[in-house]
């Protein structure tokens, strides 16, 4: 039988990127596959955990090493919607991950190929071969999209705010503390 190609996988992150969008996460997924079988998937969980750690690859790895009963991951793929950050990309040098394919470009954080490549350096004891571009049109549009959304609720509130602010308590006649506020962060990875 064929392999499966790359892009069967990459669907499967990018179902994994919707349900951390949906749990209000920036949308990144990923799938870890052996001898062309998932062995383990994972979406970003950074907002929902309050875990600086908690990317999609990181979260994937650790439960790839679960199942498998090993730290070291030598034969397999990790498909991910995003390009990997360097702490990621500095874990799949950890578990010694043989190939990462990856959706589209991070070039604000991206460590595998963006702003460095942490993955392919000779000085390092490991290397990791890259395919890029993979579904990378659907990644980034999920991407962009999150954003503008978030973009939106972000200057609804900050109108709501300045209108609280405009208008004194009406048992103080001081204003409303900004305790309620929201601050929006930028995406990770
Ligand atoms: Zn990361």
């Amino acid at each position: 039988m064929a392999p499966l190609p790359d892009t069967f996988f990459m669907q499967q992150a990018l179902a994994e990127a919707r349900a951390a969008g949906e749990a209000g996460d920036v949308p990144v997924g990923a799938v870890l596959v052996v001898d062309g079988e998932v062995v383990a998937r994972g979406r970003n969980r950074k907002e929902q955990d309050l875990d600086p750690t908690g990317h999609a690859e990181i979260l994937t790895l650790r439960e790839a090493a679960r199942a498998l009963g090993a730290w070291r991951l030598s034969g397999a793929t990790l498909y991910v919607t995003l390009e990997p950050c360097a702490m990621c990309a500095g874990a799949l040098v950890q578990a010694r991950v043989g190939r990462l394919v990856f959706a589209c470009r991070d070039p604000k954080a991206g460590a595998t190929g963006s702003l460095m490549n942490l993955v392919q350096d000779p000085r390092l004891n490991h290397r990791v071969e890259i395919a890029e571009g993979t579904c990378g049109e659907q990644a980034s549009a999920l991407l962009k999209d999150f954003f503008r959304a978030r973009r939106r609720t972000g200057s609804a509130e900050r109108g709501e705010l300045a209108e609280r602010l405009k208008a004194p308590d009406s048992k103080s006649g001081v204003p409303e503390t900004v305790s309620k506020v929201r601050i929006l962060h930028s995406p990770p990875c």
